[in-house]
């Protein structure tokens, strides 16, 4: 998981501040580091570095990156180690300059075929990273084989498998694509006559964008200083072979990635939440004394089941800001350390009662395990740990670091053992019927690390059977 982050202005400079704005409210998409590539209409200028964004873009640094419009980024590794070379965006240099730029969200299921591939027609990579290869594949297919850059995006959608969502940036134009099942949310907005994209829509919100929608999966956008037009999922594409494949959005930036207060695959994300936990209260027919969540992407899971209940419900557990996400902290030490420093309980709302906690998921079981014993501590009479999603499985290729299956907590144990690991008196986990009951259209999601039906299967892109046995 990343954030992306575009901005074409039409009246004056300064896209590199409004895209800063928008990576700021994508923080939680991605901590390991940032970057925003600008044009003037001449050439592209990029600053990009490790860390937070609010830390990178100091008001020097944006005054530097002048020109109209901007592309930026907010990196979570999933392909690549956390270091600078796999930043990005990207720039492709060509013997024209730096005159290409790349951002993008997701992780490339084919992406050794293909960059073998380009490899043997003479491209380098300087890079592991997803976004070089979107990059690069385009380039090529535009400079050497002559293609218009839409009819370059087209062809890797028919050829790049797996989920991307991406802005690319020339000198004086804005492409804003999606892949063909639209894994990862992508929108775009208005401000006056200007062109504001995110992958969520909290981020157009800051902006005070108008009109905001969403890219459809396989849609091209195209901006220019005079006009905006779409480029539509041409079937054309899909001839030779097969139909166009179904829409598979990902269901857990629904319950866990995405900011509550995002709208994205036409949903609410918080309304969508209060229905999960709605649909979790449905299940016990015991009366708790309190409901608590673990902040913060439980919160509406938590309040959905307060309010179906009529049990009181408190922010009991309190999270340090500072801290950052436990599950995309990428070292073990560092999670371990992270979960202790997180949490700190208000000790009434735990002592002698009833409780029951609230969390989207359980993907290793090490956090929650040491919450419990936290509200333990604190004088808990009982915990009833409630989860927001089915037992997380499998492994996810498309964008999101889930660990490798035989890490996974629910692939290893029972829901009996689980419980008993983690040290809660009772535990249940939201069907998947119930799942896909809080959606509009549950057909157009995807449920891979839940149930192992992978919408781009990993298997046919993997070499060895060394490779397969180990996803
Ligand atoms: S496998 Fe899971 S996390 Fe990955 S895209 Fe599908 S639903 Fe999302």
């Amino acid at each position: 998981m990343c954030g992306i982050a575009a901005y074409f202005s039409r009246s004056e400079a300064g896209a590199a501040a409004q895209v800063m704005l928008a990576l700021y409210s994508q923080q939680h998409r991605g901590q390991e580091s940032s970057g925003i590539t600008t044009t003037n209409g001449k050439f592209l200028q990029m600053h990009k570095a490790m860390g937070y964004v609010k830390e990178i873009f100091s008001q020097d640094v944006l005054e530097q990156l002048n020109g109209f419009a901007a592309i930026g980024h907010v990196r979570y590794p999933t392909r690549g180690s956390a270091v600078l070379t796999n930043a990005q965006p990207y720039i492709i240099e060509t013997l024209s300059g730096p005159i290409y730029a790349i951002a993008s969200n997701g992780d490339i299921v084919n992406y050794e075929e293909v960059a073998l591939e380009l490899q043997s027609r003479g491209v380098h990579f300087t890079s592991t990273n997803d976004g070089e290869l979107l990059g690069r594949f385009i380039v090529y297919h535009h400079e050497r084989k002559g293609l218009e850059i839409t009819e370059a995006i087209q062809l890797l959608m028919k050829r790049v498998r797996g989920a991307y969502s991406a802005v690319f940036l020339t000198r004086n134009h804005l492409y804003i694509f999606r892949d063909i099942q639209g894994f990862r949310p992508l929108l775009m907005g208005r401000v006056g006559d200007d062109i504001a994209v995110a992958s969520e829509s909290c981020a157009l919100d800051i902006l005070h964008a108008t009109e905001i929608r969403e890219v459809q999966p396989g849609a091209i956008i195209v901006v220019t200083p005079n006009t905006t037009y779409e480029v539509p999922l041409s079937p054309a594409l899909f001839s030779g072979v097969g139909e166009a494949p179904t829409m598979r959005q990902c269901i857990f930036e629904l319950i866990y990635f995405s900011r509550p207060d995002s709208y994205e695959f036409g949903e609410y994300v918080y309304e969508v939440r209060h229905k999960i936990g709605a649909k979790l209260a449905s299940y016990d027919d015991f009366e708790a004394d309190v409901v608590i969540p673990v902040p913060d992407s439980a919160n509406f899971i938590a309040l959905g089941y307060a309010d179906a209940k009529g049990v009181p419900f408190h922010m009991g557990l309190i999270r340090n800001h500072y801290v950052g996400r436990t599950f995309i902290r990428p070292d073990q030490y560092l999670r371990d350390e992270s979960v202790r420093q997180k949490f700190n309980p208000l000790k009434d709302f735990f002592r002698n009662k009833r409780v029951v906690v609230v969390d989207d998921s359980i993907v290793r079981g090490t956090t929650i395990r040491k919450i419990i014993r936290m509200i333990q501590r604190a004088g808990a009479r009982e915990v009833h740990l409630r989860i927001g999603s089915p037992p997380v499985r499998f492994s996810c290729f498309y964008g999101i670091d889930t660990p490798t299956r035989q890490e996974l907590i629910a692939n290893n144990m029972t829901l009996d053992q689980i419980r008993e690991y983690v040290g809660a008196d009772s535990l249940k986990y939201l069907k998947i019927e119930d799942l896909r009951n809080c959606v509009n259209q549950p057909n157009h999601f995807c449920y891979a690390c839940f149930t192992g039906q992978y919408p781009v299967p990993k298997h046919a892109y993997l070499r060895t059977s060394m490779e397969k046995e180990q996803i």
